[in-house]
């Protein structure tokens, strides 16, 4: 089986300022370093890191051949990364000395996916593969149209979150993942709270306070989080979801592919940075964890 994943793919750009710029100020970074980011190049990180064939389906420009690249390291599968006349889409990250944090985004490469380019893609997927997509990217109701023609399993992680986005997919979704907010937002907009959602696989995420799972027709199952000394909790989301859809893939039962997650998002709350410091399988399954 494989797992499609129509996602961003972002260039993190933090630079180190002594303090936030005010409006007009010019300031000089102490410092910049360069991640490879964005929520779809992360899970497509994590699944691969968690043992399944991942095939990304993106785009970048010129000026982000090396993300694509980076992708194909981690074991991604960048056949239908597309390069495209636009910039890569980046984050521009500002830290000040106390840690607080400004960002700019462009989404750029992410939102001309095509559906040529789509469809060429998924021509390859068979029945009972998994394609995801998160909202960071154009083509996403094209995507879960034909995903669900097609017989995969659609799944979406609902962040960054967007009421309207979301509810346009909702009746193709076999499986979708949010945090906390999100679903609290998501209850704000339809009324509908996460047992009540017509969706067979839903899971809600509580951070520090670890997930339940809804299968419909079930009663909701709790897993609680694993306790570590959490130093950055960016692409915590990520790589659960990753984590998740490695192990529906290789058809885990959901119990024990969410508790495969819990313990890579937990080891993954420990390090600083994102798809860089996702853990593999082997880290995940040796890791000491209460
Ligand atoms: P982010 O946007 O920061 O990547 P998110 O808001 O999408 O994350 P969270 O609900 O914060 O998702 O976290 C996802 C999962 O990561 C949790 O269900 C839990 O398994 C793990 N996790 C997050 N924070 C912690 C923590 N402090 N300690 C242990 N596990 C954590």
């Amino acid at each position: 089986m494989t797992v499609w994943n129509l996602g961003s793919i972002n260039a993190d750009m933090v630079y180190a300022l002594p303090h936030l710029p005010s409006a007009g100020e010019t300031l000089a970074a102490s410092g910049l370093q360069r991640f490879l980011g964005g929520k779809g190049a992360n899970m497509s990180v994590a699944a691969a890191r968690a043992g399944s064939r991942v095939s990304h389906i993106g785009a970048v420009g010129s000026d982000g051949l090396w993300a694509r690249d980076r992708l194909t390291e981690y074991g991604v599968d960048t056949r239908h990364i597309a390069e495209v006349d636009v910039p890569t889409g980046h984050a521009i990250i500002a830290v000040d000395a106390q840690g607080e944090n400004l960002i700019v985004l462009f989404q750029g490469a992410n939102h001309v996916i095509s559906n040529d380019q789509l469809g060429q893609a998924l021509s390859s997927a068979v029945s009972g593969d998994l394609l995801v997509m998160q909202n960071e990217t154009n083509a996403q109701i094209e995507a879960a149209k034909l995903g669900c023609e097609m017989g995969l399993t659609v799944c979406y992680a609902a962040a960054p979150f967007q009421a309207e986005a979301v509810q346009a997919v909702l009746p193709y979704l076999d499986f979708l993942i949010l945090n906390e907010v999100e679903a609290e937002q998501l209850q704000d907009a339809t009324g509908l709270a996460p047992s009540d959602l017509q969706v067979e696989h839903v899971i809600v995420t509580f951070g520090s306070k670890g997930a339940r799972y809804y299968q419909r027709g079930h009663k909701p199952q709790a897993f609680r989080a694993h306790k570590v000394n959490a130093v950055d909790t960016t692409g915590a989301g990520d790589t659960f979801t990753g984590y998740v859809l490695a192990g529906m893939d290789r058809g885990m039962p959901m119990e024990q592919a969410i508790a495969q997650a819990n313990r890579a998002a937990a080891l993954m709350v420990t390090r600083h940075g994102t798809a860089d410091v996702i853990p593999d399988l082997k880290e995940v399954r040796e890791a000491q964890l209460d």
